[in-house]
Parts: C-alpha cells; structure tokens; sequence
C-alpha cells in the first residue's frame, strides 16, 4: 500500500507506443530501453530515449502486437 515502493519499482519501466520497456543501460546522453516480454516471448525490442526520455528511437522493433491494456494500466 505505501506508494513509494511502487514509485520505486516503476521508475525503471517505460511505455511506448502500446509496448513496456525496462532500462537497460545508460550512457552519457542515452538511455537503452529492452522489451519487458523478452522472458515470456522471444522479443529483443528495443529503444533508445534521451535522457529526458523524449526524442524516442526504435533500435529493434518487436516480435508482437503492442498491448495497449498493459500501457493504459500503467498509467493510472
Ligand atoms: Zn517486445
């Protein structure tokens, strides 16, 4: 119940265009972003973000639909 865990658990996640990514990695003025389905699906989609998280780059694209219901989900 105490939203700070879940601020905490969410602050590495990020949606885009219907997909969930998880940070992978974060250079000097880029952070890499991984599908969150790579375990339960065969998908290295990936994108790269400013740091600022705008300017979006698709680096990989998916292997599936995007699940808009995932991304309005995590929304609220
Ligand atoms: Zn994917």
């Amino acid at each position: 119940m105490e939203v700070g865990t879940e601020n905490k658990q969410r602050r590495g996640q990020h949606c885009y265009e219907g997909y969930m990514y998880t940070k992978k990695d974060k250079k000097k003025t880029r952070i890499q972003w991984g599908c969150t389905q790579i375990k339960s699906r065969p998908c290295k989609g990936a994108i790269t973000t400013s740091l600022t998280l705008e300017d979006v780059s698709v680096a990989v694209v998916h292997s599936h639909d995007g699940d808009l219901s995932t991304v309005e989900a995590e929304k609220l």
